[in-house]
């Protein structure tokens, strides 16, 4: 093979596969709501790259912004120096989260964000070591993002490289239900227990992404960060996934109207464009911080890349200003109406959808060196993984995508 796949396999290593990964296509072009492959097909877009291009691909805002930041300089070290597009972007953030949220501090990605957080956290929280998290939980590939990601997920193969954490059963009531005292006992009895130890709770408000694609009771979220704030616990809110309307609210944490003391950012920061993760806390976090240690030993090469800020500035501004909610919601129906035909089918465990989530859960784990190849010939980009058959379409799709998607999903399940 001498075309890019062929040359890929010999010398490349891909996300979350062997070595020699299974199917693999070439990307020529990705423009609007499409990528073009090598061979010459199109198919639409229901991954938004794994929920970061919201707006889709060369999105001519966007493209503007990272050309005139290029035209100013790429890049300068954050130390001791500062620049427009960092400082604007701390500007809008703080705006946007809740009112608490006043400090921002920036970090090279999701999984970095979650290791800024949980030192923070730790700093903030004299002789307090260990972190509570809910099993089902997903917050990155790095070593301590994995010591809080479910033990029994992707990362097994490291229980004892990483920090034992502590962990309690998944949150059991669904979205929409209420959360009784029976579904905290366990977290009760355990900050009971081990309450002293533990610096702050981190979760995936309302929406678990990568640990199985599964929406909680926002009443349950409520109760467990009123529970940990009574033994002292720092609330940390990953907001990577779900942040910037993904969930059909601007913040995960909107659904249960709590505020966080720590939170992160990422995927859809930047639209997409380049990786960039963002963590806010209070300024009482900022001052126990300062007051244990004064310095925050985190800084990284490429922190507050002007490049990646000055686009991120736009993206944001792009969604804010325009009317989101409302293309998230027909999206939403759009999903909803166009994976039914698969409620019930044999091997189908569930079918549901969230904001501009639509997630077809299987009973079997799907074969994907079949199911990828299959999408693609029907014409959408759907990146099957474990059980889970998931799209998160871009908010620029129109409705004929979302039914591109939808009955690439259909047909090739059927
Ligand atoms: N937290 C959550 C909730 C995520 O979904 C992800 C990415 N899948 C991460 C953290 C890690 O982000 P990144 O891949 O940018 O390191």
């Amino acid at each position: 093979m001498t075309g890019l796949v062929g040359r890929d396999r010999k010398v490349l290593w891909h996300p979350y596969s062997a070595a020699t990964a299974s199917p693999l296509f070439g990307v020529v072009a990705a423009d609007g709501t499409r990528l073009t492959l090598e061979d010459g097909r199109t198919v639409v877009d229901g991954m938004s790259s794994w929920w970061a291009a919201i707006h889709g691909y060369r999105h001519p805002v966007l493209d503007a912004a990272l050309h005139a930041q290029v035209d100013r300089f790429a890049h300068v070290m954050f130390g001791g120096l500062t620049h427009a597009p960092a400082v604007e972007l701390g500007e809008l953030l703080v705006s946007l989260t809740a009112e608490e949220l006043t400090r921002v501090f920036f970090a090279d990605s999701g999984s970095v964000a979650v290791e800024v957080a949980l030192k923070l956290a730790v700093q903030a929280s004299p002789g307090r070591h260990r972190v509570l998290t809910v099993r089902g939980g997903y917050h990155g590939d790095t070593s301590g993002a994995m010591s809080v990601t479910d033990p029994d997920g992707m990362h097994g193969i490291f229980a004892g490289h990483v920090v034992e954490q502590v962990f309690v059963s998944r949150p059991r009531p669904l979205y929409g239900e209420p959360a009784r005292s029976e579904d905290l006992a366990e977290v009760a009895e355990v900050l009971e227990r081990r309450g002293h130890e533990l610096a702050a709770v981190i979760v995936e408000p309302v929406v678990q992404g990568a640990g199985g694609m599964r929406w909680y009771s926002p009443d349950y979220l409520r109760r467990l960060v009123a529970l940990c704030r009574e033994h002292g616990l720092l609330v940390v809110f990953d907001e990577i996934a779900t942040g910037f309307g993904r969930t059909g609210e601007l913040w995960g944490a909107d659904h249960a109207g709590v505020v966080p003391d720590i939170v992160c950012l990422g995927k859809a920061l930047t639209g997409g464009t380049m990786t960039l993760g963002a963590v806010l806390c209070t300024d009482e976090v900022a001052a126990r911080v300062g007051a244990n240690g004064g310095a925050f030993m985190h800084g990284p090469t490429f922190m507050a890349n002007p490049l990646a800020c000055a686009v991120s500035q736009a993206s944001v501004r792009l969604l804010v200003e325009q009317d989101w909610q409302a293309a998230v919601g027909r999206i939403s129906s759009e999903l909803a109406a166009g994976l039914a035909p698969l409620r019930g089918r044999p091997g189908v465990a569930d079918v549901r959808v969230l904001g501009a989530i639509g997630v077809v859960e299987l009973e079997q784990p799907c074969d994907l060196a079949v199911l990828q190849p299959r999408l693609v010939e029907e014409g959408a980009w759907v990146r099957p993984f474990g059980r889970l058959v998931y799209t998160m379409p871009p908010y620029t799709s129109s409705s004929q995508d979302v039914g591109t998607v939808t009955s690439a999903i259909v047909r090739s399940l059927s």
